[in-house]
């Protein structure tokens, strides 16, 4: 399997290549060249097989020969040594819970997997190869997590001081050792053009090994398929298969599941929840794709102006506006029915939503009051106590902490912090 560029001016390269790169040199995302048919047999005996046999057979193909399969099924086994309950909350909607993984976020599989890919593809190289991150919150813990203690690999990851939640704060300052979190007196923004500045600098990549963890990478993508499986293979009503609803904010969630859709997986429909970032949800009702500047909302891991993943998802309809629109739907949410869903969810069924699991809820409960024959799912993508101070004044009860929360509240923050300017993070990066 070669994954070519999507600015088409780069040459094709393997799944380890584009794992190590990112984002090609044309500046493009990259995209398989082919995507593989899974047997009817799989889908049809799904039931009987673990978890992790589901996840080889998906990931195997994209994989290309470039880790061997004793070595790809203890990474897959690493990558997924958590449950992904499918929790029924009402008579038709379904909760696919994603925030069982050590950061409390989705993100965990994707950042799990590349990392440890990352580790063996750079074992026998005599320098260190140095990940440089933005976050804006959720991102950078699940990086911090994924890479800690990884041989050979150096983590640098820049957030804004004082616009991260305090739990997410925690999550990647504490941990020391090979990660290291610079607190930028700026913005998410000022970050991230920080980083792509040390990306094209000439005479800092001659003598650092730089590459990225975001969500272009192949390596943090394609593995998100492996959800839509694991909730298929607990689906019971196999005849009639559920509408996916994804909350969706660069796009790279909802774009691995209609990737595995391609391959084979059923489902009826795929809606993407947005929240006041609506470049999707008006591209699908009249046609023009409008980039914007990011609004800030309640689901801020959701605040994206112009989602990078969504030139893939073209790509899998070859670019047919209508092909897409028969598979895909979306709806974009507000911040008070927001809040009103988390309340109103909470006080009815006794089940607790995260901010962004109630644009998904919402969305999907819009679809399905238009469309009442058909069942769905969300993906529940953040456990609700990393956004307790969004949660807790709605229902007027505090959240219990889970225990990986507990064990950091006391670790101690290291950060070193910086000015948002290119020049300090250079220095820090050569010293
Ligand atoms: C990152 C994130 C999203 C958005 O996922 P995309 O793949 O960028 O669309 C949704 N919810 C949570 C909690 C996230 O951290």
């Amino acid at each position: 399997m070669l994954y070519y560029s999507l600015n088409h001016q780069s040459q094709k390269v393997s799944f380890k290549e584009a794992t190590i790169l990112g984002q090609a040199p044309d500046k493009g995302l990259y995209f398989p060249e082919f995507i593989p048919a899974l047997s009817k047999d799989f889908i049809s005996n799904i039931s009987s097989l673990t978890k992790e046999e589901i996840a080889i057979e998906v990931i195997q193909p994209y994989v290309g020969g470039t880790i061997p399969i004793e070595q790809l099924t203890k990474i897959i086994a690493e990558t997924i040594n958590f449950d992904f309950p499918l929790v029924q909350i009402t008579d038709n909607i379904f909760s696919l819970e994603l925030f069982h993984g050590p950061t409390l976020a989705f993100k965990d599989v994707g950042a799990r997997f590349m990392s440890r890919c990352v580790g063996y593809f750079v074992q026998n190289n005599n320098k260190p190869i140095t990940v440089l991150v933005a976050t804006s919150g959720d991102t950078g813990g699940a990086v911090a997590s994924g890479f800690y203690n990884v041989d050979g690999v150096n983590v640098v990851i820049l957030y804004p001081s004082g616009k991260v939640s305090s739990v997410q704060e925690l999550q990647l300052t504490t941990l020391g050792n090979n990660i290291a979190a610079l607190e930028v007196n700026g913005t998410f923004d000022d970050c991230q053009q920080m980083v792509k500045e040390a990306f094209t600098d000439i005479d800092l990549n001659k003598k650092l090994f730089l590459t990225s963890a975001n969500s272009i990478n192949v390596a943090r993508w394609l593995p998100q398929q492996f959800y839509y499986f694991f909730a298929y293979q607990k689906w019971i009503d196999r005849n009639n298969p559920p509408v996916f609803c994804v909350p969706s904010g660069n796009f790279g969630n909802i774009c691995a599941g209609l990737l595995a859709h391609h391959s084979g997986l059923p489902a009826e429909h795929f809606i993407a929840a947005c929240n006041a970032n609506k470049v999707v949800p008006e591209y699908l009702s009249n046609g023009h794709y409008q980039p914007q500047k990011a609004i800030s909302t309640l689901s801020n891991a959701m605040d994206v102006g112009n989602p990078s993943n969504f030139v893939r998802i073209l790509e899998i309809f070859d670019k047919k506006f209508n092909s897409l629109k028969k598979v895909l739907s979306s709806y974009s949410i507000s911040d008070e029915e927001t809040k009103s869903a988390i309340g109103e969810v909470y006080s009815k069924y006794r089940y607790l939503l995260d901010p962004h699991g109630a644009v998904g809820f919402l969305s999907l409960q819009k679809y399905l009051d238009d469309h009442p024959s058909q069942k769905g799912i969300f993906l529940e993508t953040a456990h609700p106590v990393k956004f307790y101070d969004v949660v807790e004044p709605i229902i007027n009860e505090k959240i219990s902490l889970p225990d990986s929360v507990k064990s950091i509240m006391n670790s101690k923050k290291q950060s070193i912090k910086l000015n948002a300017d290119y020049g300090q993070l250079k220095n820090y990066l050569l010293q």
